[in-house]
């Protein structure tokens, strides 16, 4: 193992941090050296484990509520000028029907994400969100809905929404810019991510590994920003290219590069709410457990209605999880069993540091 990468491990598990300029030699030296990754993946799974009570994971209700969006990324398959992807929303009876099957087998937290879609305003969102607290109480809503301005974030957390998923995308902003055109901003973005945090929500920041145009040094950046920022949740996948978008022929990220990034993302906030991605899942045989072993403490199963189910296509081949009966609990129970981990039904809320 090289001493010297060794060294900026040993610091980072143990006092938390390190220098801006190692994490660029961190994720270079842990890329070609077997035994470096494998202590950092072993690092990442004891910090994960000390901050969270011991091996957990967490399991969160996905709802996929609309796959339409005003938005362009150019990696997305659900980008505005994609004309063959498929559209629906959900009725808000669909939305609840989903929270009450998931509430029925267990889990305590409902994730609504949809693209940015002008028919999901306050005013159908905020009774929404009321009825869902309403119905069961002891439950966390998470919305993942993209940019909002600031009023509406505020009106939907008044509303009882308490955790908000927004990826920074790339810290770099001519790499953010190259990504996402106009109207979007870099400024727009990091803004929002401010607000979400002022605001109270349990904020969620995280990005894809090997989008076209990222280069080590970019994913460096990205690193220090979660460093510095400490985001309740992080979500770090790697990129999976989508038909019918500009990014149709670009290759694939790294799988072992995305677990690196997981893993340091870990080691950098300890006490995060970190999901294992279908994206990896759906480049990586056993993907979800390899993201567990990185240090990601989350799994999303799928609980959209049947109707739309695999419908929600932001990239091609998308893996589904979904958890339709106690016995797919039990299943996945097993699964985890088998690698050491436990389900955790509760909440799972972020708690600050032990
Ligand atoms: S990434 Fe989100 S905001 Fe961008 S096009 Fe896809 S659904 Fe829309």
């Amino acid at each position: 193992m090289d001493w010297h990468a060794e060294s900026i491990l040993d610091r980072l598990r143990f006092e938390g941090h390190i220098e801006d300029r190692e994490f660029d030699t961190l994720i270079a030296e842990t890329m070609l050296d077997d035994e470096l990754f494998d202590s950092l993946r072993q690092s990442a799974v004891c910090t994960a484990a000390e901050n969270h009570n011991g091996l957990k994971v967490y399991l969160r209700a996905l709802i996929e509520i609309s796959s339409h969006c005003r938005s362009n990324c150019l990696y997305c398959g659900l980008r505005r000028d994609n004309g063959k992807a498929v559209r629906y929303r959900l009725s808000e009876g669909e939305i609840l029907e989903s929270c009450d099957k998931a509430y029925s087998l267990g889990l305590r937290t409902f994730v609504l994400q949809g693209g940015e879609d002008a028919t999901l305003s306050d005013e159908r969102l905020v009774p929404l969100i009321r009825q869902i607290k309403y119905n069961f109480a002891d439950a966390a809503v998470t919305l993942s809905l993209g940019e909002r301005s600031e009023a509406s974030f505020k009106a939907l957390f008044e509303a009882g929404a308490s955790r908000y998923l927004l990826r920074h995308e790339a810290a770099d902003r001519a790499l953010y810019e190259s990504l996402h055109p106009t109207p979007a901003t870099y400024d727009g973005r990091m803004e929002a991510v401010q607000q979400l945090m002022r605001i109270g929500y349990q904020t969620g920041v995280g990005m894809m590994v090997g989008v076209p145009g990222q280069m080590v040094e970019h994913l460096a950046e990205d690193l220090r920003f979660i460093a510095h920022t400490k985001p309740h949740m992080i979500g770090i996948g790697p990129f999976v290219p989508c038909r019918n978008t500009p990014f149709e022929g670009a290759s694939a990220g790294d799988t072992r590069l995305t677990m690196i990034a997981v893993a340091i993302a870990r080691l950098c906030v300890p006490n995060a709410l970190m999901p294992a991605t279908t994206a990896l899942a759906t480049l990586l045989e056993d993907g979800d457990t390899e993201a567990i072993l990185s240090g990601a403490n989350v799994i999303m199963p799928n609980f959209s209605p049947q109707r739309v189910r695999g419908e929600y296509a932001i990239y091609d081949n998308k893996s589904l999880w979904s958890l339709n009966t106690a016995a797919d609990i039990d299943r996945l129970a097993a699964r985890l069993k088998a690698i050491g981990f436990n389900i955790d039904f509760s909440r799972g809320d972020y708690t600050e540091q032990r």
